[in-house]
C-alpha cells in the first residue's frame, strides 16, 4: 500500500507474506496469523524502510478499525503494534486531522510521516488495507477478540 501525502512524501506498508508455509506451522495461533511485513516512508531527507516485528493478520483489521473510527471521531489517539516502534497517531492541527504515522529508530530518533484526512484520503487508505485483508486472511481459526485499537 503506497499513500502519498500533500507534501509528495510517501508512506508504504507492505505485506510481503505470510511468515510461516502452512505445513511448518505446528502451533497454530499466531504463527499461522504471523506476516512479513515493510515499511517505507520517502521524505526530502531521505527513504527510510524497515522490517515490522510480529505484524499479524489482525493488526490490518485493527488499522481498518481505526481508520474507520474516525468518521464518528471514535478512534483511539494511539494505535500501537507488537512491535513497539510503529505507532499510528491521530492528531488534530489547526482543524484538520492528521495520520501520524511515526517509527522510533532508537530511544530518541524517529522518522514520521504525516497524512491529512479528508474523504478521499481515507477512501485510499481503507481501499488499500482491504486489498491486504483479502490477500492475507485470519488462517488460524480462531475468534480474533483484540479489544479495538488496543494491545
Ligand atoms: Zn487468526
Amino acid at each position: 500500500m503506497m499513500l502519498k501525502n500533500h507534501l509528495g512524501e510517501t508512506f508504504e506498508l507492505k505485506v510481503i507474506k505470510y511468515h510461516f508455509n502452512l505445513n511448518e506451522i505446528k502451533i497454530k495461533q499466531f504463527n499461522s496469523d504471523w506476516l512479513d511485513v515493510k515499511i517505507e516512508i520517502r521524505k526530502d531527507i531521505g527513504t527510510i524502510s524497515k522490517s515490522i516485528e510480529c505484524f499479524l493478520t489482525e493488526d490490518l483489521d485493527r488499522i481498518m478499525d481505526w481508520i474507520n473510527g474516525f468518521e464518528n471521531n471514535t478512534s483511539k489517539k494511539r494505535l500501537y503494534f507488537l512491535d513497539t516502534n510503529l505507532v499510528f497517531m491521530r492528531i488534530k492541527r489547526s482543524f484538520i486531522t492528521f495520520v501520524k504515522v511515526v517509527y522510533f529508530i532508537n530511544d530518541k530518533d524517529f522518522i514520521s510521516w504525516d497524512f491529512e484526512i479528508n474523504k478521499e484520503n481515507v477512501f485510499e487508505f481503507k481501499n488499500k488495507i482491504q486489498q491486504y485483508i483479502k490477500l492475507f486472511p485470519c488462517r488460524c481459526g480462531m475468534l480474533h477478540n483484540y479489544s479495538k485499537g488496543n494491545y
